[in-house]
């Protein structure tokens, strides 16, 4: 009886996933199976093939693989990717993902992350976590309530855009799954764009971000253009110019007030790296240009930062900076103090912005009836979670 008991709730083993990994990360991988030096450069060339360019879900499907090796590989590895446990489609399309990740250790429960899709006439975009929650407190900020925080490992923040591919058939032959999914048009894809707006400070996790910039814009894979990945950040100065030379991303920075005693109080990271740092960093980002310019993202505060003072300070901060302004509507969540500025403030803001040369600054609300918001899918799950637990 002991034994029976011991053998059911013995841990499942899952067999690693190899979706998500970098080049040296499958050639690791094919080391550890001992398939022989001279060929892991093509096996590892295959597998990429076959994962990131034709999303397959099988090693079955590999067909310019021998089936010996075939056979080899799914005994050890999976294809594995992380469980979509809810999904919330907003009237505007815009889907909100709750996902699980392949647990890393026997301890890990296997983080629940966020991820957002946001399509667009023009594109789609995918909004990805670097960390599970987030150590920055910013006030306005949801996420930096939630407690537990790591960083995602490269493999993590990856498969996120392939999940999103799958669900929404963008891989070739993949079948769009209905549901709402409006079908793409031959060469056009579902996902376009890719923005490190979810969960996390991504330069406070840089090593795995910079791996995962490297298999997003590969071009024998998922060969997203660098220039339509955008990696948002509160300002963590050393870690900018890096960025730059290191991925060639597109820079976006949560600046939201223009002087520092209230930059202080909505990102406190600003205590640390004070506006006048933060703007020599973009100054001198690597490879920003008019045709590359820096996003500014403004959240819009009721009362806090949204005078027509502030636009005007705020154009004068970016003077000589090649820039495009954000400027967006806050998304409250409950328990917050903040509120979003009244319409006509955000007009009157936007206007002076406008006259200054900056285009279409205000970022459309999407997915406002599912909370899109950072860090709301998770909270409203643990919310329901524990309106279970109770009626149990
Ligand atoms: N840590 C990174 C990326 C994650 S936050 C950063 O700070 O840039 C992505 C963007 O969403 C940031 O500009 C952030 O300030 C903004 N944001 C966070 N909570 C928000 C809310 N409730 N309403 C509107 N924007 C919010």
């Amino acid at each position: 009886m002991d034994q029976i008991t011991a053998e059911t709730t013995a841990p499942v083993r899952a067999l690693p996933s190899l979706v998500g990994l970098t080049r040296t990360g499958l050639a690791d991988a094919l080391r550890a199976i001992e398939v022989p030096e001279r060929e892991i450069r093509m096996r590892a060339g295959q597998l990429w093939h076959w994962i990131y360019f034709q999303g397959a879900r099988d090693f079955s499907q590999m067909l310019n693989i021998a089936k010996g090796m075939r056979v080899r590989l799914a005994d050890h590895f999976s294809l594995a990717r992380p469980e979509i446990m809810a999904e919330q489609v907003s009237k505007d399309g815009t889907r909100k993902w709750l996902m699980r990740m392949p647990p890393t250790s026997a301890s890990d429960k296997g983080a629940e992350i966020e991820c957002v899709y946001i399509p667009e006439s023009d594109r789609g975009t995918l909004c990805v976590s670097s960390q599970v929650g987030c150590t920055l407190t910013c006030t306005f900020c949801h996420t930096g309530t939630q407690k537990l925080v790591r960083n995602l490992t490269t493999q993590e923040i990856v498969s996120q855009v392939v999940v999103a591919r799958d669900r929404l058939g963008d891989f070739p032959g993949g079948v769009v799954p209905g549901d709402g999914i409006v079908p793409h048009g031959e060469g056009v894809r579902a996902v376009s764009n890719i923005v490190f707006m979810g969960m996390g400070e991504p330069l406070y996790n840089f090593d795995n971000v910079r791996d995962a910039l490297g298999v997003l814009s590969d071009g024998e894979g998922l060969s997203l253009s660098k220039r339509r990945i955008t990696v948002s950040t509160a300002g963590v100065v050393p870690q900018i110019a890096p960025l730059g030379e290191e991925s060639g991303s597109m820079l976006a920075i949560s600046l939201h007030a223009t002087n520092d005693d209230l930059r202080n109080a909505l990102v406190p990271l600003n205590k640390k790296y004070p506006i006048a740092e933060l703007m020599e960093a973009c100054r001198t980002y690597p490879g920003v240009s008019n045709a590359r310019r820096i996003t500014f993202e403004y959240v819009m505060l009721k009362g806090v930062n949204d005078t027509p003072a502030e636009a005007r300070a705020l154009v004068r901060l970016l003077k000589g900076i090649p820039a495009k302004i954000n400027l967006i509507p806050f998304n409250p969540w409950p328990g917050t103090k903040f509120e979003c500025s009244d319409w006509e403030t955000i007009e009157r803001f936007s206007d002076i912005v406008f006259d200054a040369g900056y285009a279409s600054p205000v970022r459309t609300p999407r997915g406002r009836d599912i909370l899109a918001a950072c860090g709301q899918l998770k909270s409203e799950t643990e919310k329901l979670r524990a309106r279970a637990r109770m009626v149990e």
